[in-house]
């Protein structure tokens, strides 16, 4: 019985230990993050809000400001939606390295 109680003892503090150092790891990544957005290293994809390195996104340049894209496909969606709204950014040749 003992040996019982025991065991479910120390999968409990396992268990404890397991979801802590999870907890905590998502903790700095969300950090990490949170501070290369403020650095000006990640920026937001306008289309699916996903936050982009920007060293290796992939931009359109809108005049003064530099739109950042997780993919082709964003961007081409965002170059859709600026046509239909009456004024398409001509895509660069050095877009597509
Ligand atoms: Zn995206």
């Amino acid at each position: 019985m003992l040996k019982w109680l025991l065991i479910a003892l120390a999968a409990v503090v396992l268990y404890k230990l397991i979801t802590n150092e999870r907890g905590r790891k998502d903790k700095d990544d969300r950090k990490r993050r949170e501070r290369k957005i403020a650095a000006g290293e990640m920026a937001q994809d306008p289309v699916c809000n996903v936050y982009v390195d920007v060293d290796s996104a992939i931009t359109v340049r809108d005049g003064a400001k530099t739109w950042h894209f997780c993919s082709y496909d964003c961007r081409k969606k965002f170059l859709d939606k600026l046509e239909a709204e009456g004024r398409p950014l001509p895509p660069r040749p050095d877009d597509e390295a």
